[in-house]
């Protein structure tokens, strides 16, 4: 189990601001701006490339809830951004499932660099 699950499953501690059957959101212990909050289906699906069509309600659910957060953030007005990192070349370092919501300033260019970095 990855560390995320143990979040879930409250064995680990984390900020929880949401959780209900489906999916669990708590902020990110290393925020990379002033509101970064995770969202993650509560099913460990380890990358997006692992979904099935099972996991729709989940994957629904994670932006009705991202977007819940976002205004109780009050960073809905002004805007904020939604990653999913997938594997190697996307980042992703925790192979759980995971949404990031990012806000609370201006978040430039979706990518930093070129195409080659
Ligand atoms: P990834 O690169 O996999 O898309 O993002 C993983 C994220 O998980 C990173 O932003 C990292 O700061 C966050 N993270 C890693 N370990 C923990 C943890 O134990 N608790 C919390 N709340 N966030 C974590």
């Amino acid at each position: 189990m990855t560390i995320f699950g143990k979040i879930i499953r409250r064995e680990v501690p984390a900020d929880i601001l949401y959780q209900d059957d489906l999916v669990t959101a708590f902020r990110d212990t290393g925020p990379q701006a002033p509101t970064h909050v995770l969202i993650v289906p509560n099913a460990a699906i380890p990358t997006a490339a692992d979904v099935t069509a099972r996991d729709e309600a989940a994957l629904g659910r994670m932006f009705t809830v991202a977007r819940k957060i976002a205004e109780q953030e009050g960073i809905a007005e002004k805007g904020y951004r939604l990653i999913v990192n997938c594997r190697e070349d996307g980042g992703q370092e925790v192979f759980h499932l995971h949404m990031h919501l990012l806000g609370g300033r201006p978040l430039g260019r979706m990518l930093t660099g070129g195409p080659n970095g």
